[in-house]
């Protein structure tokens, strides 16, 4: 196991004051099972501050209309603050152009597009595309879908025991066959954060172009899309902060500009005829049908919200949480963390001897603590490390050391019962 002495905090001072930053979460104050909630699921979903819920609220009872169609002020308004969420998106990513934010319904739905959009066309038998043995299956599925259909292959890099990509097999993976790289930047079963950056200029130097799944990263690192110069990020507004039921595909506009549209219909068209349709400029022409217009507004807030606070303080105090975490819940007996990785974001994995996880995720749920049990939609990542399935509490921007004090308590009272 790697020394966890790599993940303390640079400082010891609290980041922001986190006692502030939980009364902007209504549901924290809420109970479950009769017991104040320990939320300890947010790399499932985090939960929502009132910015983000009023924001919602106020676009239905203010500022609702179809956009980009009606004539009339209220459309207008509603269009101007959907336009306005895409360009929070473009400064929070750092992306050079507005148009290169495509809005999806999630991070899943993004990856879907590129495969068939970007890599599928050109896709030949014998061609591969590379991924690790780390990737939700939102990033493995959609490129053996279209693999399958071609008569191409995914190919897994590996991990190693302590849950760090091998950087050195992967190399040697990008083949003069490799089409596609798709690599997660956080993990969310492991919370390795991968060196993307190499990983982009290991594709670069060989002509394959990338495709990072932020889906675990917006929410605790910077990310400059032009200074990682990937082809292809995508993430959700659920974990981060924001509504469920919008996601974000950043792409380079060359790609975008050259790509078939994903779904047709309204909005992606320029025009329509019997005899033949054109499509509409970048993004839009990935964007057949109304959108989740409130929730691609809350997105802005939510990013509005992250800002507020800023992306390094919640770095900082996320990893001060995870220093104590690791610390605490090892001295459970019997428990075992998966992924132990030197760079390392807001989750802790684990297993308890003779406990089953849904046993674990059960004891504590009566204890007003949730955190996720199951593969955690990363079953060869599981079975890598010879598990069907593992317990997992994760971190967000609202969580404290009580938090991990309550769920630490509650491990030890389940080892007592198990073994
Ligand atoms: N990639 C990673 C690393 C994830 O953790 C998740 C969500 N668990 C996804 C992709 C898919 O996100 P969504 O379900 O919002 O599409």
């Amino acid at each position: 196991m790697s020394d966890t002495a790599t993940i303390e905090p640079r400082t010891k001072a609290p980041a922001f004051d986190v006692g502030a930053i939980r009364a902007e979460f209504p549901i924290l104050a809420t109970e479950m099972q009769g017991r104040p909630l320990v939320y300890l699921d947010s790399a499932a979903s985090t939960q929502k501050p009132k910015a983000v819920i009023d924001a919602l609220a106020h676009v239905y009872a203010a500022d609702y209309a179809n956009i980009h169609r009606g004539i009339y002020d209220l459309s207008q308004r509603a269009s101007a603050l959907h336009d306005e969420a895409r360009h929070k998106v473009q400064r929070f990513i750092k992306a050079q152009d507005w148009r290169e934010i495509v809005f999806t319904r999630n991070a899943t739905e993004a990856i879907n597009l590129v495969a068939q959009c970007f890599t599928a066309p050109d896709l030949r038998a014998g061609d591969e595309i590379l991924v690790t043995e780390m990737e939700h299956h939102a990033n493995i599925v959609p490129w053996q879908m279209i693999a399958e259909a071609k008569g191409a292959k995914v190919v897994p890099a590996p991990v190693t025991e302590v849950g760090e990509l091998d950087l050195e097999a992967f190399e040697r993976l990008i083949g003069p066959k490799t089409r596609m790289i798709a690599v997660v930047w956080v993990s969310n079963v492991l919370g390795t954060v991968n060196p993307v950056a190499e990983i982009v200029a290991l594709a670069k130097a060989r002509g394959v172009p990338v495709l990072i799944d932020a889906a675990q990263a917006v929410q605790h690192l910077p990310v400059d899309v032009q200074a990682l110069d990937a082809d292809f990020i995508v993430f959700s507004a659920h974990k981060l902060y924001g509504p469920s039921g919008v996601g974000v595909l950043w792409g380079k506009a060359a790609h975008l500009d050259a790509m078939p549209p994903y779904q047709g219909g309204g909005d992606m068209i320029e025009r329509v005829s019997f005899s033949g349709t054109t499509w509409n400029e970048i993004p839009f022409k990935f964007e057949a049908g109304t959108p989740d217009i409130a929730g691609i507004i809350a997105l802005g807030a939510a990013i509005d919200f992250v800002e507020s606070i800023g992306i390094e303080a919640i770095a900082r105090h996320e990893a001060e949480l995870l220093a104590y975490g690791t610390r605490a819940i090892q001295q459970v007996p019997g428990l075992r963390l998966i992924g132990t990785a030197h760079e390392k974001a807001s989750v802790l994995t684990f297993t308890l001897e003779g406990a089953h996880p849904q046993d674990i995720g059960m004891l504590l749920d009566l204890d007003g603590i949730a955190i996720r049990t199951g593969h955690h939609c990363a079953m060869p990542l599981h079975e890598r490390f010879g598990l069907n399935a593992s317990a997992r509490a994760s971190f967000g921007i609202y969580n404290t050391t009580d938090d991990i004090d309550a769920l630490t308590r509650s491990l030890h009272r389940a080892a007592g019962m198990f073994q």
